[in-house]
């Protein structure tokens, strides 16, 4: 049997950090058993539903780089399909027809929180047998005896009461299927193996397997994953800081860093921390997802971020670096390659946007503002400078090794200190007090670059 697994988010906002990992999940267990992964997009809630959002998913799927093999599918071009099936069922005395107006149903809810009883649909059309003719819609003919058992690959044997349990609405009014029922469907028909979705669903699944039964369909293998949890104990939300995937792409983090936080909230591997995708994908299984809640620890998140700068190769980098450079106003027709830049600033920074930012300056004009030249250009200074741009001028070849040396060498002869030629000539070149060596600096800005920019310092120093 072929593993087949699916995300269905409903495109009624951003692709959320628990939906994220829900999708990863799907994705690393149809991975792990060379299956399929297919993306669904569940929008029969036509209200809420925007196209804003279907873009906004995808591409976070995209940057997550959780590529699916299927889909993405759209529910509501499936319309036809649910109503054939409702309407089987319906022949098959297995869901009935009801035109209970607004009013009553209002009614029955009112009577029955007074009565302390669970709200839910007396049953009232199920023996009427109404035609299609006037506006209904097709409830389904729950068992009313006996019990659900959903055997859950993580909570275990979960046990639901027929009795507790609605004639739910398969189609609605205006002819659009409710999850319950589309979902049932859907899975079935793309020939899902494996559901594996929040725990928010687990008292939906009761109903999906009484469908399934219904249907005479086997229903598939389910994994509830516990929610997330903020620091304090409530579910994971905006109080919390950021939720948005996509709010990580802004704050510089690596799309690695956060898919191995993510997998590793919920699931483990004794103590590990640290995965390569190939093992994530080996490793992954549902008999380690935690029963309980994970809560979200963004300082673990920002150490993963800085370890993956540490060490991935810097082309997975770059297209990231690119975004943040292109976002922070870098010009990147000019300045060092970013492979090079990678290898210099790597160590240096936790985030992709931090590097950037600290960067810039290969990148764009920085110069030094009115404040710093005075506090920290005296004339005499000014004479020590010219001195050393001959220097430089004449450098050959330009490279770390011989701008070291070059340093170096300068400061001794003229009895200085290193830092204080080197503090006045980083902030001449970067515009800023702290830059990478400063050898390191001038040869990724390139020789043209460095002397322009000395220069035009000197030119600005007031005697
Ligand atoms: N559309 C549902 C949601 O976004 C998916 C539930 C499921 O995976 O079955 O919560």
């Amino acid at each position: 049997m072929t593993v087949r697994t699916r995300f269905a988010p409903s495109p009624t906002g951003f692709l959320h950090i628990g939906g994220a990992r829900t999708a990863l999940y799907s994705w690393l267990y149809a991975k792990k058993h060379k299956g399929q992964f297919i993306l669904r997009i569940e929008d029969t809630d036509t209200e809420r539903s925007t196209q804003e959002a279907v873009d906004a998913i995808l591409n976070a799927m995209d940057w997550l780089g959780l590529h699916y093999d299927e889909g993405p599918f759209f529910q509501m071009q499936r319309l036809e399909r649910y109503r054939d099936v409702a309407e089987q069922l319906v022949k098959e005395g297995k869901a009935y027809r009801c035109d209970c107006n607004k009013e009553r149903l209002e009614e029955m809810r009112k009577t029955q929180i007074a009565r302390k009883e669970k709200s839910r649909y007396d049953g009232h059309c199920r023996t009427q047998h109404l035609t299609a003719a006037s506006p209904h819609v097709i409830r389904f003919k729950n068992p009313t005896q006996g019990d659900v058992i959903v055997e859950d690959k993580v909570r275990g044997r979960v046990l639901f009461k027929n009795e507790e349990l609605d004639d739910l609405v398969l189609i609605r009014s205006d002819g659009v299927p409710t999850y319950n029922f589309s979902v049932v469907i859907d899975d079935h028909d793309m020939q899902i193996t494996h559901v594996i979705r929040g725990d928010d669903h687990l008292n939906n699944t009761p109903k999906q397997i009484n469908l399934y039964h219904a249907l005479n369909l086997a229903a598939p293998v389910f994994a509830h994953i516990p929610m997330i949890l903020g620091p304090d104990g409530k579910r994971l939300s905006k109080r919390h800081g950021a939720v948005n995937v996509m709010n990580y792409r802004d704050e510089g983090y690596l799309p690695f860093a956060l898919l191995n936080y993510l997998v590793r909230l919920g699931w483990s591997h004794g103590d590990q921390e640290i995965f390569s995708q190939e093992e994530l994908i080996q490793l992954f299984d549902l008999d380690h997802i935690s029963r309980s809640s994970a809560s979200f620890n963004a300082s673990k998140l920002l150490w993963l971020n800085h370890h993956y700068i540490k060490t991935l190769p810097s082309n997975i980098l770059q297209d990231d670096l690119r975004f943040h450079l292109q976002n922070a106003g870098a010009d990147l027709s000019q300045g060092p390659d970013l492979e090079k830049l990678i290898t210099q600033q790597r160590e240096r920074y936790k985030t992709l946007k931090e590097m950037a930012q600290g960067s810039l300056f290969f990148y764009k004009e920085s110069p030094p503002s009115p404040d710093l030249i005075k506090k920290h250009f005296t004339p005499s200074l000014q004479k020590t400078l010219s001195e050393f741009k001959e220097i430089l001028l004449k450098l050959s070849p330009w490279d770390e090794a011989v701008l070291h040396a070059c340093l170096n060498d300068f400061a001794t002869q003229h009895g200085m200190k290193l830092g204080e030629l080197a503090q006045p000539l980083r902030i001449a070149i970067t515009g800023n007090t702290v830059s990478p060596p400063l050898n390191h600096t001038l040869y990724l800005l390139g020789k043209e670059r460095s002397i322009k920019r000395i220069e035009a310092v000197l030119s600005n120093i007031n005697p």
